[in-house]
């Protein structure tokens, strides 16, 4: 292969050179095999392409500076993976099949894992679709559970950046019952129309409000959100937002911090009492939020005036990153040591 230029990845597909797949059929899922193929053969009447039934995950491999190759939380996604075939009638994986497969396509792609001087790290996107045939609105008999690897570089190139974020009141992400707790591929379309709009509009993404009430922060597209005030650690706690592991994470390491943590609903308007507030999730850990634009009601809410991150989501982000990469010690258990 020609060489990859490691200070040069985005957040892009790359191909590498196997993913792992498991089957599940007569009742039973298969033993996993490594595949070079980046394609699947699929029934024209499978479930996952007419009803829905996909669900994903998204966690990360880092090598330290010991050379060492650290997966985070892996329990945590394969937990997070079992609830959401249970919230759109898929089948459960076993945790153990899930961890044996996370090691398996990290390993045989080794050489795909950026070097710790570059600030890259490999993602891992585990994902299962409903693959029997089946025309009346059914969960399918049978699945595929796989796993693809591709190297992804630093979020932030040019420093840990905050960008704007946008409310716009005329879109909902997930009803309050509904699937916004489950990690599941309709979520991501039923936000992509509001997310395109923020984008042209020179927002980072769209943060969301209650679908009931339009009055409690919700989550932005594809990452939680917090606001932190008073040494205190504020979180929504919503039921159509998705349990960020990153955000449990961060939660706890605030508390280490000596912050208060609070997961409550959060008023709109308390925003205005914010000193800081990010989104977090896999990809970039902590997004600083510089200003929240009420966009339909003209109001505007800001966190950074000089353009810079706060303090504590600053140690916040720099304290995980630490972990993740081997650079302070994994007091919580959270980093899988592969050998
Ligand atoms: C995946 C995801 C997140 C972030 O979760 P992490 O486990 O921290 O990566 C947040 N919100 C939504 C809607 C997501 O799909």
């Amino acid at each position: 292969m020609s060489e990859i230029n490691w200070g040069d990845l985005s957040f892009g597909y790359m191909k590498t050179d196997y993913n792992i797949r498991s089957y599940f059929k007569d009742g039973k899922w298969g033993e996993p095999s490594l595949e070079t193929s980046e394609t699947i053969d699929l029934h024209i009447a499978a479930t996952c392409l007419h009803y829905g039934q996909e669900i994903f995950e998204g966690l990360k491999a880092f090598r330290g500076k010991d050379g060492k190759v650290r997966v985070f939380r892996m329990r945590e996604n394969a937990l997070r993976l079992q609830a959401s075939s249970r919230g759109i009638l898929m089948q459960e994986l076993p945790v153990a099949l899930f961890e044996e497969m996370v090691r398996k396509v990290v390993k045989v792609n080794e050489r795909f894992i950026p070097p710790y001087e570059s600030g890259a790290s490999l993602y891992i996107r585990p994902l299962m679709i409903g693959t029997s045939a089946q025309v009346g609105v059914k969960p399918a008999g049978e699945y595929l559970f796989l796993i693809f690897v591709t190297p992804v570089g630093p979020y932030f190139k040019e420093g840990f950046k905050p960008t704007p974020v946008a409310i716009y009141r005329e879109y909902d992400r997930a009803a309050p019952l509904g699937t916004g707790t489950y990690k599941v591929g309709g979520n991501y379309a039923a936000s992509l129309v509001a997310g395109e709009k923020a984008h042209e509009n020179g927002y980072s993404a769209v943060l969301y409000l209650d679908a009931k009430e339009k009055k409690y922060i919700d989550e932005c597209g594809p990452a939680n959100f917090f606001g932190i005030k008073n040494n205190t650690y504020v979180t929504p706690k919503s039921s159509s937002i998705l349990p960020s592991i990153t955000n449990k994470s961060l939660m706890q390491l605030a508390e280490d911090l000596g912050l208060k943590v609070e997961r409550r609903q959060i008023p709109e308007e308390e925003l205005a009492t914010f000193e800081e507030a990010g989104q977090c999730g896999t990809a970039a850990v902590i997004s600083p939020i510089l200003r929240v634009d009420d966009v339909d009601e003209g109001k505007s809410f800001v966190f950074s005036k000089d353009g810079k991150a706060g303090p504590i989501s600053e140690k916040l982000y720099n304290k995980l990153r630490a972990i993740q990469y081997g650079d302070e010690p994994d007091t919580h258990g959270w980093v899988t040591v592969l050998d």
